[in-house]
């Protein structure tokens, strides 16, 4: 991995991003945001898993105005994500939000953007430049897709700078995962700003999974980004789980456990996949770091449960369970779901 990228950290409520902080995970709601309580409840559950920042779709003034209520029932920072009317972004900024998004390819009038920028000065809330490739600014449509998005960020964060407003974060986000990544790697180059990184539209669990991991983590690899969102069709609380996955995956962040498991093959000698499943269920309430290694056979069933907090080597329709490198139980392969379980529980 290269070196982080030394972006400007960002206060965005009470966290910081940017600079030396950890890369955040963020996720949206998928409430409609004027019905309060179900935007309530879905925040708090993904508080529940990890979430640090929630951004809701504003696309009204009855929503804009329901943010302050939503504002104050949660505990991580609320985004405001505006297209189109500037009204809406002035009065979420009334409501107290803790940042905006803003989408410079439709919210163009200056003016306009200027009485926000205003407001959000007074407030010193920082507001997010959201490239999305799907609504681009009409005026950069000769150049390339990753040219007319970064183009599209700089003339926005020009005009920002201009008004002597700095709490500034920029997003580049598209569907193409080569064309994300060129955009975020010129911009990474051009900006000091902090970088909020997702693949816009990804798609459903298993394919936007593996869209987000490659098109984020590679990113993430070169030391560039901020915060991520994985945006899948699903609820939210995947999203959140599919982010800290990417970030374990690459020792940039701990959190909740991690299941290793081999795919099994014909030196099987326990059926691996039910105690894989069920010790996965019980793996879920966990948000401490807990390593747990899962293997059917003694090629490397051993060396891999001896590296985990909690291990299992089958052999023989049987199974030793490993805590913390050492074997502390030898059991039938019918108990060996409960005998992992009990052995999770402890530690
Ligand atoms: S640990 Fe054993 S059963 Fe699992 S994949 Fe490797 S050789 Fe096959």
């Amino acid at each position: 991995m290269t070196l982080r990228r030394n972006s400007k950290p960002l206060r965005i409520g009470g966290l910081t991003i940017g600079g030396s902080s950890p890369i955040r995970i963020q996720s949206m709601t998928k409430t409609d945001t004027r019905d309060v309580a179900a935007t309530i409840n879905q925040i708090r559950r993904l508080e529940e898993y990890g979430c640090e920042i929630i951004r809701c779709a504003v696309p009204d003034m009855e929503a804009a105005e329901a943010l302050g209520v939503i504002k104050r029932s949660i505990h991580i920072p609320l985004i405001a994500d505006i297209h189109f009317d500037y009204r809406l972004a002035l009065a979420s900024l009334k409501a107290g939000v803790d940042g905006l998004r803003l989408n410079p390819g439709n919210l163009r009038n200056l003016e306009q953007i200027a009485a926000v920028v205003q407001a959000a000065k007074e407030r010193e809330t920082p507001i997010r430049i959201g490239v999305n490739a799907g609504s681009l600014p009409p005026s950069f449509e000769g150049d390339s897709g990753p040219q007319r998005m970064v183009a599209a960020a700089k003339e926005q964060i020009n005009f920002l700078e201009a008004l002597d407003f700095d709490l500034i974060k920029v997003s580049l986000k598209a569907f193409d995962i080569p064309q994300t990544i060129a955009a975020y790697r010129a911009i990474a180059q051009d900006t000091p700003y902090p970088l909020h990184l997702g693949i816009t539209e990804a798609g459903l669990p298993f394919e936007g999974s593996i869209r987000s991991a490659l098109g984020i983590g590679i990113l993430l690899w070169e030391g560039i980004g901020d915060t991520i969102r994985v945006s899948l069709t699903a609820d939210p609380v995947l999203e959140v789980q599919a982010g800290y996955e990417i970030l374990k995956c690459l020792n940039l962040r701990e959190y909740g456990p991690t299941l290793v498991s081999c795919p099994t093959c014909g030196r099987a000698e326990i059926d691996l996949l039910p105690i894989a499943d069920e010790v996965r269920g019980h793996l879920k309430g966990i948000r401490k770091p807990l390593k747990v290694a899962l293997c059917a056979c003694v090629v490397n069933g051993p060396g891999e449960a001896r590296c985990a907090d909690v291990g299992l080597a089958g052999g023989k329709r049987k199974g030793a369970i490993f805590r913390k490198g050492k074997v502390v139980k030898v059991t039938d392969e019918d108990k060996l779901a409960e005998a992992l379980r009990e052995e999770i529980d402890q530690i």
